[in-house]
């Protein structure tokens, strides 16, 4: 390819609306353009990386026994009432409707329309098992789009289902599928590693995400060094002591704390009660009931947690006008004592690190009143001991007890054992060697190419632009002749060595612009080329040809031979 012939508009400086480094540089080099916020154009050299890196995972896909199929962007809601999740994901759900008044549903990924399929036209186990895979746009309308292709509205996902006649069978699979993920985020020259993470409302049996660490990531990741423990945060578990019993006290004594509604006020003067013996009491509604919640007072509720625990497909913490009607006291003055609770209806879920707790503190639901010498077993009637609260950094593994770490990461891609939610919503069942009727056990899989790719230059980069691994360049070497008249030497030179390396498969551009050597050198080295050649007048009287790989040190070559090292050093991979 030819510069002038294609459309590479750098820019000097990135746009304001570009927050991240990733999504500057997008723009800068001219890789993408916005339409509207989380909506994006590929140009020519963002779409030719896209493309690398959906090839990556085709090939991967196709060598892991997955097969290609692709389905629509836009589904029937029918299947989503079928599933259930037109009501627990109706927050990213994007919806139009057609001329008469029809509404479909823009696809966020395919789990019905393919459990549909796989109910009609998969009828034995001589059929499984099988996994189908599509590489297509998805819809979401989620809340922040933001971070370029990191959150977008529309984006492209491959996304693959497996079938199969087992629950062993299915954890084969899964294990091709993150064996599979484990390839091709390497092969896009990512350092991606695989945590356990919680299934959502996707539902299912385990799961987990790959991640790339990078301090803009939206993911927070619990990791251990000590051994292989790494889970998000959402899911993440530690070997901290549960709190210390201590002896049952007396009875349990109000006493008056004006003004106080915090943790931190009730340890100081005059109360000094430490947050790890204060019950801290949260209400939440959660499918529409109201429920508490109490953790340790030094501890964090993990909401994800708390959902996933309780199964809650909706919850948010309950305003004050639904608090106090609820409870007769605002936020801070709350408890869950069972003499003061109005109604024994209401469920308790307290964090297991509380359990078997005494002499501790917690609001008399009465504002400006506490309780001391409280015992969670003798004074509240807990429904649920769950695991509720927030691993925070320090906090020994359960594993191996070496201390837990803690880093930011980007979703790349997110593997999950279904098991039979949606064959059982979609009637995918097969007839067994005996002629039984089974369900077909499934696993669903997803990439988010679009974030992957920009997670590419998250992580590969420097102050004067992208390095691409070779992987994933848009064009491989860039060949830079000083001077373009075609009569001229040099650009003699670069049209033979293009047409030598393009021969050979070597995918080169041409930088058959007339602009000063400086800019075009910037250019290059923003856009990321893995190699660079210049040609100038100076290093061709020496019958020479400069070859710059991008972040490493120029060499000169003779110009005879300059087609046989480049092909060597892009061959790399
Ligand atoms: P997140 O927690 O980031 O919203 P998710 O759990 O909703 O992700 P999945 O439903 O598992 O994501 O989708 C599979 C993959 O699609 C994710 O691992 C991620 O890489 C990508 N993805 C999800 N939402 C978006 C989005 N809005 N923009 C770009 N990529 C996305
Ligand atoms: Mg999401």
């Amino acid at each position: 390819m030819y510069w002038t012939k294609t459309l590479i508009p750098t820019l000097r400086e990135p746009p304001a609306e570009a927050e991240i480094l990733s999504h500057k540089l997008l723009l800068r080099a001219g890789l993408i353009r916005k339409v509207a916020g989380g909506v994006y154009t590929f140009l020519p050299l963002g779409l030719r990386a896209l493309h690398k890196v959906e090839q990556i995972i085709r090939e991967e896909m196709d060598r892991a026994g997955a097969i290609e199929v692709l389905m629509p962007a836009i589904q029937p809601p029918e299947i989503w009432q079928q599933s259930g999740r037109y009501e627990t994901a109706r927050d990213v759900l994007f919806k139009v409707k057609d001329s008469g008044n029809r509404e479909w549903v823009l696809s966020p990924t395919a789990e019905e329309v393919i459990t549909g399929t796989a109910a009609a036209e998969i009828n034995s186990y001589r059929q499984l098992p099988k996994n189908f895979y599509q590489i297509s746009v998805k819809f979401r309308d989620e809340i922040r789009p933001r971070f370029g292709l990191m959150r977008a509205r529309e984006f492209i996902m491959k996304d693959a289902y497996s079938f199969d006649v087992s629950d062993e069978a299915a954890t084969a699979s899964y294990q091709k599928m993150y064996d599979a993920y484990a390839r091709i985020f390497e092969r896009c020259g990512l350092k991606a590693f695989p945590v356990e993470a919680d299934t959502g409302v996707i539902g299912g049996k385990f799961s987990h995400e790959f991640m790339v660490p990078a301090e803009t990531g939206e993911n927070e990741v619990v990791f251990c060094e000590g051994c292989s423990y790494a889970a998000n945060i959402e899911k993440a578990t530690s070997g901290i002591p549960k709190t210390a019993t201590r002896e049952v006290g007396a009875a349990i004594e109000k006493f008056a704390t004006p003004g106080v509604v915090t943790i931190e006020a009730l340890n100081k003067e005059p109360y000094k009660v430490p947050a790890n013996r204060q019950i801290k009491t949260l209400i939440y509604i959660a499918d529409s009931k109201p429920v508490m919640v109490l953790v340790r007072g030094d501890d964090q509720l993990n909401e994800t947690k708390f959902m996933a625990k309780t199964g809650a497909v909706a919850a948010r913490p309950a305003t004050v006008e639904e608090i106090v009607p609820l409870l007769g006291a605002h936020p801070g003055s709350l408890g869950a004592v069972a003499a003061t609770l109005k109604s024994q209806d209401i469920s308790v879920f307290a964090d297991e690190r509380l359990r078997g707790a005494n002499d501790m503190t917690t609001g008399a639901n009465e504002d400006g009143f506490h309780f001391r010498n409280v015992s969670m077993e003798r004074d509240i009637k807990v429904t649920q001991w769950l695991d509720l609260r927030t691993v925070t950094a320090g906090e020994p593994c359960a594993k191996c007890g070496k201390p837990l770490k803690i880093r930011r990461a980007i979703e790349v891609g997110h593997v999950f054992k279904l098991g039979t939610k949606y064959s059982e919503k979609f009637n995918a069942e097969y007839l067994d060697e005996s002629g039984a009727r089974k369900l077909s056990v499934m696993g669903c899989y997803g990439i988010g190419v679009t974030r992957t790719l920009q997670a590419v230059i998250e992580q590969g980069n420097d102050k004067d632009g992208i390095i691409w691994p070779l992987s994933v360049a848009p064009y491989r070497v860039c060949i830079t002749p000083l001077n373009v008249d075609p009569n001229s030497e040099a650009m003699k030179l670069a049209e033979k060595i293009y047409a030598e390396l393009t021969a050979r498969g070597v995918d080169v551009i041409l930088d058959d612009r007339d602009e000063r050597p400086g800019v075009k050198f910037k250019d290059a080295d923003l856009v990321g080329f893995p190699i660079r050649l210049a040609i100038g007048e100076k290093s061709l009287a020496k019958g020479e040809v400069e070859i710059k790989p991008r972040g490493g040190a120029l060499q000169s070559v003779k110009a005879d031979t300059v087609v046989e090292a480049v092909t060597k050093l892009v061959s790399k991979s």
